[in-house]
C-alpha cells in the first residue's frame, strides 16, 4: 500500500521526528486512535472563527449574536453528521467521557426507586465501564469469542432480566473496540436492547471518525464521541440522542445557562440541551467539530472506508507475518473493524517497542493496556501491547514503515540503549 495517499489532508503532516542518530525523517503518526491530528479544513475554520468568539447566549452585540448563531449552527451540523432524528438532542461537551457520565446522571430510576440498570460488556473503555459502574447499577457481560455468541450473551441477559421484572433500561457497548478495532453487529444490538425493552448507546469514539454512522437509520437511540478523534482539537465531543431522558435528567453540571430562574428557594431548570451546557460554552469546541463533520461527510463514505481498510489489512499482514509478533483480535466474525491493530512482539515489553519505534524510526503508536484493564486482563496482556491506528490522514508509507521497523527490531534489536526511568522507556 506504499502508493496510498492521505483521503484528506490533517495538519502537521509535513512534521519531522529527531531521531537519536541526528537523522530527521517525517514523523508518521500511527495513534490517530488516541487522537487524530487536525483536518487542514478544520484548521482554516478556527481561524477564520477565532476574530468572531465572544460570549454565547447573554449579550446582544454584535459579536455575541454572531457566536450565538455559530454556535447553534454547529449543534446542527453535528447531529446531522450522525444522523440525529428531528427530536433529538445534541449536547455538546467535552469528549466521550463527558457524554457518557453526563448520560449516566440521567438514565431513569427503576419503578421501586432503585438505580436504573445498565448491561456493558468487559471490553469497553474505561469511559463506557466507569461511569456505570459509579453512577448505576451495573451488570458486566464477558465478551465471548465471537461476536455473534456476544450479542447472543447481551440478548440473554437482557431477557433473562426482564424475565425477573429487573429490566435493563439501557444497553451501552462501544460502536468500535479501542483495542482490535472490531465491532459488533448494530442492527442485532438495537433488536437485542429494544426486544427487552433497554436503550442502546453506543460509544462511538473509535466509530464515528471512520464511518458514516447514522443514529435515525440504525435506530440506535444515543452516541457519544470525541471531537479531538474525529480531526478537531481537544474539547469538543458530542452526544447525540433521545430527548426525554436528557430532558429529564440530572443537570449535568450546575450553572448558568442551565437554568430558567433561580430563587434561594428553588431552581427551575432548561430542557436539554442547555440543562446539561452550564457554564460559557466552548464555542470553537463546537465549531472545529463541526467542520469536521462536514469535511468527513463531503467525503464518500466508501473511499474512506476502503482506504483505512487497506492500510488495516496491510498492517495485519505484515505484522502478523513477522516472527514472535502476535496480532490481536476479539472476534473472527466482527461485522466490521476500523483501523486500529494491536500486538505484541515476543520478548520485548510493549513500552521498549513504542520507544524504538519513536526513537529509531520517527513513528508515534500507543502502547500500554489502552484504559480498558478488564479487556486487557482477559486476554492475558496485563503487561500492555502495542497500538498502531489509521485514519483519514494516513499514507500508506508510514503503515510500510511501521511494518519495516518491527521486521528490522525482532531481527537485529534496537539499536540504541534504552533505560527504564518511571516506569517509561527512554534512550
Ligand atoms: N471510548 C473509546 C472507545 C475510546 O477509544 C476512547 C478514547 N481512547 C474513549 C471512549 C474516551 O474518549 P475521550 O478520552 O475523548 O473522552
Amino acid at each position: 500500500v506504499a502508493d496510498h495517499a492521505p483521503v484528506l489532508p490533517v495538519t502537521g503532516h509535513d512534521t519531522l521526528a529527531p531521531l537519536v542518530d541526528g537523522r530527521r525523517v517525517p514523523y508518521a503518526n500511527l495513534d490517530v486512535a488516541a487522537s487524530a491530528p487536525a483536518l487542514q479544513a478544520v484548521a482554516d475554520r478556527v481561524a477564520a472563527t477565532l476574530p468572531l468568539y465572544a460570549s454565547v447566549h447573554r449579550g446582544a452585540g454584535y459579536l455575541s449574536q454572531v457566536s450565538t448563531a455559530l454556535y447553534e449552527q454547529a449543534r446542527r451540523t453535528i447531529g446531522d453528521f450522525v444522523g440525529a432524528r428531528e427530536d433529538d438532542v445534541t449536547i455538546v461537551v467535552r469528549n466521550t467521557t463527558d457524554a457518557l457520565n453526563l448520560l449516566a446522571g440521567c438514565v431513569p430510576a427503576a419503578t421501586d426507586g432503585t438505580p436504573g440498570r445498565v448491561l456493558v460488556l468487559d471490553v469497553e473503555h474505561h469511559a463506557n465501564f466507569l461511569p456505570w459502574q459509579r453512577e448505576a447499577d451495573a451488570t458486566v457481560v464477558t465478551g465471548r469469542d465471537t461476536a455473534a455468541a456476544t450479542v447472543q450473551a447481551l440478548r440473554d441477559e437482557l431477557a433473562a432480566g426482564a424475565a425477573a421484572g429487573r429490566g435493563y433500561a439501557l444497553l451501552s457497548v462501544t460502536g468500535a473496540s479501542n483495542v482490535t478495532g472490531e465491532a459488533l453487529d448494530v442492527a442485532a444490538l438495537v433488536a437485542a436492547a429494544h426486544d427487552h425493552g433497554a436503550r442502546l448507546l453506543l460509544d462511538g469514539a473509535q466509530l464515528v471518525p471512520h464511518r458514516r454512522f447514522s443514529l435515525e437509520a440504525t435506530g440506535v437511540d444515543y452516541v457519544a464521541f470525541s471531537g479531538h478523534k474525529t480531526y478537531a482539537p481537544f474539547g469538543g465531543g458530542a452526544l447525540v440522542g433521545r430527548r426525554d431522558w436528557l430532558d429529564t435528567g440530572t443537570p449535568y453540571l450546575a450553572g448558568g445557562g442551565a437554568v430558567r430562574r433561580v430563587r434561594t428557594d428553588a431552581t427551575e431548570w432548561h430542557d436539554a440541551p442547555a440543562r446539561h451546557e452550564a457554564g460559557s460554552p466552548n464555542v470553537l469546541g463546537a465549531v472545529s467539530l463541526a467542520a469536521a463533520c462536514q469535511a468527513l461527510a463531503e467525503v464518500d463514505p466508501d473511499e474512506l472506508r476502503e482506504h483505512e481498510d487497506a492500510l488495516r489489512r496491510r498492517l495485519v499482514a505484515g505484522l502478523g507475518a513477522i516472527d514472535g509478533v502476535d496480532v490481536v483480535h476479539l472476534w473472527p466474525d466482527a461485522a466490521d473493524t476500523v483501523g486500529v491493530v494491536t500486538f505484541t512482539v515476543a520478548g520485548c515489553d510493549a513500552g521498549l517497542v513504542a520507544a524504538y519505534l519513536s526513537a529509531e524510526h520517527g513513528i508515534g503508536v500507543r502502547d500500554g493496556r489502552f484504559c480498558a484493564h478488564p479487556l486487557l486482563a482477559r486476554l492475558g496482556l496485563d503487561g500492555g501491547a502495542v497500538r498502531a491506528s489509521v485514519g483519514v490522514g494516513t499514507a500508506g508509507e508510514e503503515v510500510e514503515r511501521l511494518v519495516a521497523a518491527v521486521a528490522a527490531l525482532v531481527a537485529d534489536g534496537p539499536q540504541a540503549r534504552y533505560d527504564v526511568v518511571d516506569g517509561l522507556w527512554i534512550v
